[in-house]
């Protein structure tokens, strides 16, 4: 079962509480990751269904776990405020066998200390779009937090309506998040921060610990995996929706998948969430509230930085303002390979602009154009036969010619770069819409068909299809 060492709880007293998830009516398993559970070595193929719904459910609290609540804060929507996993609960810490440590975490599992107004719930609906980009992000090679099973309640839940209650298991190689270290920085006690400074080290970046400025080593060490996760969305066309500072990791995974989608069509502004009404969150602006999550972390950190207060405010500027030129590079680099560039040119940098400035005015599909320019054949598309993206196509062929490696290197770059599919948010909410009529065969098969995504698979093209004007999904909602 687990193999629960649970260090979080050596922090001091105010960073959690001890909480029990709250018991539901009737638990019933809605989908199980068997091959995760088998990978993190978590052995419950002797459980039946009833089992599991009551492990997955925190109805029975399985030995060795001692559930608890963490506390953080954060800023969302530029807002600070005092949060806390107000309908979270961690069963424990799990460790592999190769030494690897995940949380194991209920989300949607009860009241806690933190819940404020809330009831402590989620329904059923968010909890499946959860798992399902969390296994797509997984798939797709990108650090995320992984989903283990859902469970339905047998509860209704009141929102706007009444809606089916779930719970779903979630793990996190840690729930450290920016907000954590604000919350710390807001606690009277001055040394909050400098325990979970450390405890974070240990955790995440142990080579860093005997470092001279180790608050300074953590943040540059955080941005290089942030930078890294951002140039992954950028790549795939995600858009997170709501990257408050509670929903950003110190680990640098990304985490908490509420409103997010991939786009379809390629246009840099798109907001999905029905919330984000200025674009805060927009594909396009992603990168900028990374850096000023960032900004945020480091405040907490300024009396670690330095004792002069005028020296630290300068140090810590001068670190932030890293990150552009770091995400700048990586995504360069992301966007050479997306175009098979194996070499460095100049003119590289117009030539991605005029690709993506004709995808634009063009709503060409994001994911299907970048996979389409690996075939030596373009598909007979009325848009691939415009002039300006011939004359494109035909500048871009030339250019592969100048990388003096054989045209296979590029198109084997181009092909672990660019998916075949994504999670395209109209087969989202189908599968959501039909799990909530009790019909969970769609939710199945589209978690198979996002398996392998750069695979060419002839089994998959209803998931491949860009959706036609009436299937295009242009919101999402909380939910929640
Ligand atoms: P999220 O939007 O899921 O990232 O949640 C933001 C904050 O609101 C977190 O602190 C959650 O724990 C809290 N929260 C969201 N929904 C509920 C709920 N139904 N009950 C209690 N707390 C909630
Ligand atoms: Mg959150």
């Amino acid at each position: 079962m687990f193999n629960f060492h649970s260090t979080y709880k050596e922090l001091p007293a105010q960073f959690f509480s001890n909480a029990k998830p709250e018991p539901v009516a009737s638990p019933t398993i809605v989908i199980f990751n068997e091959d995760l559970a088998q990978a993190i070595g978590v052995d419950i193929a002797s459980f039946n269904d009833r089992q599991k719904a009551d492990l997955f459910s925190g109805n029975k609290v399985v030995d060795g776990s001692e559930p608890f609540s963490q506390a953080y804060a954060g800023h969302q929507f530029g807002h600070f405020t005092m949060l806390g996993d107000g309908r979270a609960h961690i069963l424990g810490e799990h460790v592999t066998q190769s030494g690897e440590k995940f949380d194991i975490q209920l989300k949607g599992s009860g009241r806690t200390p933190y819940s404020r107004r809330g009831d402590g719930r989620a329904v059923l609906g968010p909890m499946l779009r959860e798992y399902i980009i969390a296994e797509a992000m997984h798939s797709l090679g990108i650090p995320t937090t992984r989903s283990l099973a859902v469970v339905s309640t047998g509860e209704s839940v009141m929102r706007e309506q009444a809606l089916p209650g779930a719970i779903l298991t979630r793990l996190s190689s840690s729930h450290i998040r920016v907000g954590t270290f604000e919350f710390a920085a807001n606690y009277e006690n001055g040394s909050s921060v400098s325990s979970l400074l450390d405890y974070t080290l240990e955790r995440h970046y142990p080579s860093l610990i005997g470092k001279e400025n180790k608050a300074v080593s953590l943040i540059e060490a955080v941005m290089e995996k942030q930078a890294e996760l951002i140039v992954h969305w950028m790549r795939v066309g995600f858009v997170h929706g709501v990257m408050n500072t509670d929903n950003m990791a110190l680990s640098g995974e990304g985490i908490d998948y509420g409103p997010c989608a991939f786009m379809d069509s390629y246009d840099p502004e798109v907001v999905f969430s029905s919330i984000d009404r200025m674009g805060r969150y927009s594909y396009t602006n992603q990168p900028n509230i990374a850096q000023w999550n960032l900004a945020r972390l480091i405040e907490t950190m300024l009396p670690l930085i330095d004792n002069d207060p005028n020296k630290a405010i300068e140090i810590a500027k001068e670190t932030i303002g890293q990150f552009s030129r770091l995400y700048k590079d990586k995504g360069l680099a992301m966007m050479r390979s997306k175009l098979g560039l194996v070499s460095e040119q100049d003119e590289d940098e117009k030539l991605i602009w005029e690709l993506l400035s004709w995808m634009k005015s063009n709503n060409a599909d994001h994911t299907n154009t970048f996979h389409d320019l690996i075939n030596s054949k373009l598909p007979k598309n009325e848009l691939y036969q415009q002039k300006q993206f011939q004359d494109w196509h035909t500048k871009w062929q030339s250019r592969l010619e100048q990388n003096n490696q054989p045209l296979e290197e590029s198109l084997s770059v181009m092909r672990s770069t660019n998916p075949a599919v994504i999670p395209r948010n109209h087969k989202v909410e189908e599968a959501l819409e039909a799990a909530h009529n009790s019909d969970f065969n769609p939710l199945h098969k589209l978690l198979a068909a996002l398996k392998d995504p750069y695979k060419d698979r002839k089994d998959r093209e209803e998931y491949q299809k860009a959706p036609e004007p009436t299937e295009k999904v242009y919101q999402t909602y909380c939910g929640t």
